[in-house]
C-alpha cells in the first residue's frame, strides 16, 4: 500500500468513526427541548429500551382507490417496521355506518395483511357511523369493549372517546377525567372523531372546548387524536396537549379555511400517521398514500407543565394552504 492510499484509508477511517459519534450524539439530544429534534431524530439511532408502536388514521371506510392506497402503505410499513395496533379515529364505514353491508369489503379484505398478523385495530366511532344505529353492530364488529373505553399498552394508555355525544354525556366524562387521572403511563393518548381545533371545513367545536379540553390540560393528556376533517392537520401544543387532525384514510379530501392560531402544519392529502413510543420520547412520522413522508415531529418526555412545540419538516409548499 502506498503512501497516499494509507492516509486516504485512514482518513475515511477517521470520517466514520468521527460520523458514527455524531449520530451518537444526536441520540441524546431528544431530551433538550429545542426545534431541531427532527434531525436528532433522523439521524438517531434506537436508543436502548422498550417501544411501542402504533398507527393511526380517520375518515378510512369509503370504498375508494385512495382507501386501498393508504391500506398498501399501512401494509408496507408494517412489513419495514410492524406495530402492534391501528387506531381508528371513526367514520369508519361510509356512508351510514352499515358494517353489516360494508364491514368485509372496506375492512377484513382492505387491512387483510394487517388483520392475518393479529395486529390491534382499536376504533372510536364517528358521526357516520351512528347515523342511522348502526353503533351496535360496529361495537360486536370491531371487538369495542363500549363506546368509549381505554386500552393499556406498555408506555402508553389509550383512551377512546365517543366524541358523538361527549359535550352533553357528564358520565364519560367524568369516566376520562378519572382514567387519565389514574394513567401511570409516560404517553397518555385520547382519541375520538371530532377535533377540538380544526382548520378544516369544521373548524372549532366549541362544546368539546368547553367540556373535553379542561379535562385533556388538567389531567396532562399528551396528544388528541381526531379526524372528522378529511386533511391533516398538526398544532403546536395548546396549554401543553399536542391536537392532530387525521382524516385521510380513504374518503375524498377537503380544503382547509383560514388557519386557527396554532396550527403548525396543514396537508390535504390522503396518509396514515405512525408512532413509535419510548419511555423518554414519541415520535411521529405521516406517510402519504404515495409513501411520501409529508410530516415528522419529536416530542421528548420531560416533565415542564408545557411540552416543547415538535420539530417541522416543512411540507411541499403546494400542498399547503
Ligand atoms: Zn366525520
Amino acid at each position: 500500500m502506498n503512501r497516499s492510499v494509507l492516509i486516504a484509508s485512514l482518513l475515511s477511517l477517521f470520517l466514520v468513526v468521527w460520523g458514527s459519534f455524531v449520530t451518537r450524539s444526536n441520540a441524546v439530544a431528544p431530551s433538550r427541548p429545542t426545534l431541531d429534534g427532527l434531525s436528532a431524530y433522523q439521524g438517531a439511532k434506537p436508543v436502548a429500551g422498550a417501544t411501542y408502536r402504533f398507527v393511526a388514521m380517520g375518515d378510512w371506510g369509503a370504498g375508494t382507490p385512495f382507501q386501498k392506497d393508504v391500506a398498501a402503505q399501512l401494509a408496507k410499513r408494517y412489513k419495514e417496521a410492524p406495530y402492534q395496533a391501528v387506531l381508528l379515529l371513526g367514520d369508519n364505514i361510509y356512508p351510514d355506518g352499515n358494517v353489516t353491508k360494508h364491514g368485509k369489503a372496506y375492512f377484513t379484505d382492505t387491512y387483510a395483511p394487517l388483520i392475518e398478523q393479529s395486529v390491534q385495530f382499536i376504533v372510536a366511532l364517528g358521526n357516520h357511523d351512528v347515523l342511522a344505529g348502526h353503533q351496535d353492530d360496529q361495537l360486536r364488529f370491531f371487538h369495542m369493549p363500549g363506546y368509549y373505553y381505554s386500552v393499556h399498552k406498555p408506555l402508553v394508555d389509550i383512551f377512546v372517546i365517543d366524541s358523538n355525544r361527549f359535550a352533553k354525556d357528564e358520565v364519560q366524562q367524568r369516566w376520562l377525567a378519572k382514567a387519565l387521572h389514574a394513567s401511570r403511563t409516560p404517553w397518555k393518548v385520547v382519541m375520538g372523531h371530532h377535533p377540538i381545533y380544526s382548520s378544516g371545513d369544521h373548524g372549532l367545536n366549541s362544546g368539546l372546548r368547553k367540556t373535553l379540553e379542561p379535562i385533556l390540560v388538567k389531567e396532562k393528556a399528551d396528544l388528541y387524536l381526531a379526524g372528522h376533517d378529511h386533511e391533516y392537520e398538526r398544532f403546536q401544543p395548546i396549554q401543553g396537549v399536542v391536537h392532530l387532525v387525521s382524516g385521510g384514510g380513504g374518503a375524498y379530501l377537503r380544503n382547509f379555511e383560514k388557519p386557527l392560531p396554532g396550527s403548525l402544519v396543514r396537508v390535504k392529502a390522503h396518509h396514515f400517521l405512525d408512532f413509535e413510543a419510548r419511555a423518554n420520547q414519541l415520535t411521529l412520522t405521516v406517510i402519504s398514500k404515495t409513501g411520501e413522508i409529508i410530516d415528522q415531529a419529536l416530542w421528548p418526555k420531560h416533565a415542564p407543565a408545557q411540552l416543547p412545540s415538535a420539530a417541522v419538516v416543512t411540507p411541499k409548499s403546494a400542498a399547503l394552504r
